[in-house]
């Protein structure tokens, strides 16, 4: 990413402490996408990451990631597919289940929407501890495809989510810009 595009995302994400709990920097991203210039740009770096590495399919992560993802998927001329929470895919889903800190959650995905043929470029906000993409790397391999690669806006560094991820990207290219 050029350094001035880097320093634009950079400016337009708002940390916000002790949110949602104690103890917890949340990453605000909603500036970057009131600003059609930074959103615009973000955009361009992942859509030109996803044509790099020959994705076939934009695979965003809820919530947040389906707001980054979506707009790659149009830009690049490719497919979009939701990875979910468990229970509101209404089709037939392949689900996988990961730990938290506390407990464990569930992430499903349309099982129809992705073939052997594809290649899954899998895009999120936050890599934190890297269990929700770990997770989503996993169903999508379940379900045949291949990995494009995974990229993210940002990488809290202290956790080491990169370490969690890379075994199950097996040689897939790992941006976080
Ligand atoms: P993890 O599974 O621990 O890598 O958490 C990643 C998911 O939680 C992403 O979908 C992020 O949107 C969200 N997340 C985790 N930590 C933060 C944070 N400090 N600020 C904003 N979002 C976060």
């Amino acid at each position: 990413v050029p350094a001035d595009v880097a320093g634009l995302l950079l400016s337009r994400i708002r940390d916000v402490p002790d949110y949602p709990r104690p103890g917890i920097v949340f990453k605000d991203i909603t500036p970057l996408l009131a600003d059609p210039e930074a959103f615009s740009a973000l955009t361009d770096e992942l859509a030109a990451f996803c044509r790099r590495h020959g994705a076939t399919k934009v695979v965003g992560l809820e919530a947040r990631g389906f707001i980054l993802a979506a707009p790659v998927a149009v830009r690049a001329g490719l497919g979009f597919v939701p990875v979910r929470k468990a229970g509101k895919l209404p089709g037939a889903t392949l689900s996988q289940a990961y730990e938290l800190e506390y407990g464990s959650a569930e992430i499903e995905i349309h099982a129809e929407d992705l073939t052997a043929d594809d290649r899954v470029l899998v895009i999120d906000d936050v890599l934190a501890t890297g269990g929700t993409a770990e997770a989503s790397l996993r169903l999508i391999r379940r379900s045949g495809a291949r990995v494009a690669g995974l990229a993210v806006l940002m990488e809290l560094k202290f956790l080491d989510g990169r370490e969690r991820v890379l075994p199950e990207l097996d040689g897939a290219p790992y941006q976080a810009l």
